[in-house]
């Protein structure tokens, strides 16, 4: 056996989720390593849709720019009746255009995405350790303590945290003996990729992502940078169709019996609606696909996973920079079941769901308010804002808003104002350094405080304290001689503060992950580090334990 190895964080699962976690720990400058079975990373190009959400942490996790270079970009995603080929609903994410600097979808196939992570990772200066499986997993008050097979031979490893990214068969799930609880469906979905020109298909030209609703054989055609891919159930008990087969089915969906298609890959995946019953034993986390396998109509299961990395990684760092206690971390679980269940139920599901209707009544009311929605501005809004992950909120549970007031606002739509939990909307605001700068880069690596307060007032704001930076916006810039000037945001004719909604003479407390802490009457001087400091230290009962591995 070689010698143990220490590191902070193990993270276990070098797939999408593993892969995005590293990256953000990277962003904090928090030391990791990254144990995968396999000897590359997969080649298979399962996940291949990009949610505006991922876009927006990938820009914090430094691999925007080749994301945005290798994928294929797109605003409408078509809903369909197949029996008559109409268009029942263009869902739009240009109306995102105010909240996000990327108010569109990227399609990429998941290997591609990989490699980018993997590149960026390398930059960096972190390796994945590759033929590393883990076998058993423990841990005491100590920390944890992993036992992996290697070509060299069994290999331990002590670490103060691990991150399980291990997939659906997780074993470190498994060992720590943790359920998942939800349902697998009856019937299996096939995927298959090709070379085709769909794009000068005649007749009603396909967008980039469709979802063909039929009670008997939906289908849903996603357009890849480099080819098309074809998803469709197989019913319980049906064989798998042959490559022959599958190809008469395109050509069957798209009307053209001799349209020529080159075969490039095909499989068949069970589909799940399962969610973890716990997703933290101590030290030990579960992420992504090991705290939840979410069907793959609606493209969620791995953008759910990156928003997990992107939830739990700067939890992980301030604990370990000793800024805040460990009971931060159990924020994790109650933060991120919710929003997974939610995604893999009331998202993913729904959609297979609305797509295979059998009711002849039932469809004609999905039609009926899917046209609706289609010219209702207010609920393109909306929907885009779920839609896109933009609207995930770890805001505690309160009542939707009324059908009636759905309805009276669907067509004359005002943003609501950000509460407490939302993810804040993106927007320009110009910097001391005199550039231009946008809200989300500011948080890249602490909390923000945004005091939204006129300068020329000259409060008296406390000094900074570790991983907090206080700003003070208004459409007024701070002069020199006011104290302020170092900390002014000027938001010229006040635009971004109209759009958070948010009264002058109150402040923001919004974390590194872009979610809404505090907002609050600014009261005096010491208002803000207080409230930063109640949140990450009311939660301090006891002293982080010395386990020597840092
Ligand atoms: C057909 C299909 C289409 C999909 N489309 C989308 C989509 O468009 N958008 C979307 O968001 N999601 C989509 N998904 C879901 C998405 O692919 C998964 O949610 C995603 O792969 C989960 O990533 P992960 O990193 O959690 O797990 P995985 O990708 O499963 O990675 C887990 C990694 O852990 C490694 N590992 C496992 N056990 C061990 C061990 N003992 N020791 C060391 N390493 C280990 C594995 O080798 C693997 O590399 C799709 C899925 C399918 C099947």
């Amino acid at each position: 056996m070689k010698e143990p190895i220490a590191v902070p964080v193990a993270i276990v699962g070098a797939g999408p989720v593993g892969l995005a976690a590293g990256l953000e720990l990277m962003r904090f400058g928090i030391p990791f390593q990254i144990f995968e079975e396999d000897d590359t990373l997969s080649s298979k190009p399962k996940a291949g849709t990009i949610l505006p959400r991922s876009l927006e942490i990938f820009a914090g996790e430094g691999i925007i720019d080749g994301v945005l270079r290798e994928g294929l970009r797109f605003d409408e995603v078509h809903f369909v009746d197949r029996p008559t080929d109409k268009v029942l609903m263009r869902m739009l994410m240009s109306p995102m255009g105010d909240e996000t600097r990327y108010p569109f979808i990227v399609n990429l196939p998941q290997n591609d995405l990989e490699a980018l992570m993997q590149a960026a990772l390398c930059q960096g200066g972190h390796s994945i350790r590759f033929q590393h499986q883990l076998k058993t997993i423990s841990q005491d008050a100590g920390g944890c303590h992993l036992w992996f097979e290697t070509p060299e031979g069994p290999m331990e490893v002590a670490a103060q945290f691990v991150l399980a990214c291990d997939g659906g068969r997780s074993i470190i799930r498994h060992q720590l003996g943790i359920e998942m609880a939800g349902v697998t469906h009856p019937e299996r979905f096939l995927v298959a990729d090709f070379k085709v020109d769909l794009d000068r298909r005649t007749g009603r030209p396909l967008t980039y992502l469709s979802y063909i609703f039929d009670p008997e054989e939906w289908v849903i055609f996603v357009r890849q940078p480099r080819f098309w891919r074809f998803l469709i159930p197989i019913p319980q008990g049906a064989s798998e169709p042959s490559q022959v087969e599958v190809i008469d089915k395109v050509r069957r969906v798209v009307k053209n019996s001799m349209l020529p298609i080159d075969f490039l890959d095909m499989g068949v995946y069970h589909v799940h609606h399962r969610t973890a019953k716990t997703w933290q034993k101590d030290r030990i986390f579960l992420l992504g696909d090991a705290a939840h396998l979410i069907t793959p109509v609606g493209g969620l299961g791995m953008n759910t996973g990156i928003q997990d990395a992107n939830n739990l990684a700067w939890k992980i760092a301030w604990v370990l920079n000793h800024h805040a206690d460990r009971a931060l971390l159990e924020t994790y679980e109650s933060e991120r079941a919710p929003i997974a269940r939610f995604n893999a139920r009331n998202q993913a599901d729904r959609n297979r769901d609305v797509m295979r209707m059998k009711s002849p009544i039932k469809r004609v009311g999905r039609n009926l308010i899917l046209g609706w929605m289609d010219r209702a501005d207010g609920l393109q809004w909306q929907a885009s804002h779920a839609r896109s992950l933009l609207g995930t909120s770890y805001k505690p549970a309160r009542k939707p808003p009324s059908l009636l007031t759905q309805i009276g606002t669907a067509r004359h739509f005002v943003r609501p104002p950000i509460e407490v939990g939302d993810r804040v909307p993106d927007g320009a605001v110009m910097g001391s350094d005199g550039k231009r700068h946008h809200l989300h880069s500011l948080l890249e690596k602490e909390f923000v405080a945004l005091l939204l307060m006129d300068p020329r007032k000259r409060m008296a704001v406390d000094p900074d304290v570790p991983g907090l930076h206080q700003y003070v916006m208004h459409r007024f810039d701070a002069a020199f001689d006011t104290g302020l000037r170092e900390r002014a945001l000027l938001d010229p004719g006040g635009h971004l503060q109209k759009k958070l909604g948010i009264d002058e003479e109150h402040f923001i407390l919004i974390r590194p992950d872009a979610h809404v802490e505090v907002i609050a009457p600014f009261l005096e001087s010491s208002s803000i580090v207080q409230a930063y400091q109640g949140f990450i230290q009311q939660q301090l009962p006891t002293e982080l334990p010395k386990t020597g591995v840092l």
